[in-house]
């Protein structure tokens, strides 16, 4: 379960995870994201919430999460923005009942104000496949294409400074509490995400095969 503020780098780090690890991952920001571009009723549903920077309600993630463990979960999984309530991680714990499958790791991705500004209100995002990068890194602002699957590289409409205002209170209100709650099963470990990708990466490696 990887677990941060928004900007903290749990996509970037969950992609790298599955490609390493070939553990899957499951974001509902993804999910509700392709919803929403796909105008199902579910991205109509939520489509004012994720736009505001506003979390969506804990039914309607829980659901989603329920789902996709029950159709992929049996090879072990990665959480990127799940849970992000107490509700939800109260809920997780049935779900991980039912599937007997316990939580291996939590990981907190410790990040300072400055990295978080500085990296959503430069973040690009492929509109395809969702690899994530910024406008200084390998001339993208020049040519906004996708190395891997030559998709539009875009803004995320939520990386706007005032959504991101309320993204980061919906984070300190709701999200933050977690870190007590995993704190206290002595699943979480803290990681300082500051650092480049493959830093914060070697890191989780190493927590990843000796979670003790
Ligand atoms: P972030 O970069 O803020 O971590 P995500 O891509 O994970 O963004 O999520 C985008 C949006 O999707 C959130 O701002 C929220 O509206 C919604 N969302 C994602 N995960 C959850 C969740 N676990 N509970 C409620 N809403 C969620």
């Amino acid at each position: 379960m990887l677990l941060g503020a928004p900007g903290s780098g749990k996509g970037t780090q969950a992609e790298m995870i599955t490609r390493h690890f070939g553990i899957p991952v499951t974001s509902p920001g993804a999910i509700l994201r392709r919803e929403v571009e796909l105008g199902t009723l579910l991205g109509i549903e939520t489509a004012e919430k994720t736009k505001h920077g506003e979390l969506v309600p804990d039914k309607i993630i829980i659901d989603l999460i329920e789902d996709w463990v029950r159709l992929h979960g049996a090879a072990g999984f990665v959480f990127d923005g799940f849970p992000r309530t107490i509700p939800q991680a109260e809920a997780l714990q049935g779900i991980l009942q039912r599937h007997r499958t316990p939580l291996d790791l939590a990981l907190w991705l410790d990040v300072s104000a400055d990295t978080i500004k500085d990296r959503i209100l430069h973040r690009l995002q492929c509109q395809s496949c969702g690899f994530t990068t910024s406008e200084g890194a390998a001339g993208f602002s020049e040519r906004a294409i996708c190395p891997y699957c030559d998709g539009h590289l875009i803004r995320r409409t939520d990386d706007d400074a005032s959504v991101l205002e309320t993204r980061l209170s919906e984070f300190n209100s709701k999200t933050q509490p977690l870190a007590d709650f995993y704190g206290k099963m002595s699943t979480l470990r803290k990681i300082d995400g500051n650092r480049d990708r493959d830093a914060v990466f070697a890191d989780i490696s190493r927590l990843i095969e000796q979670p003790a």
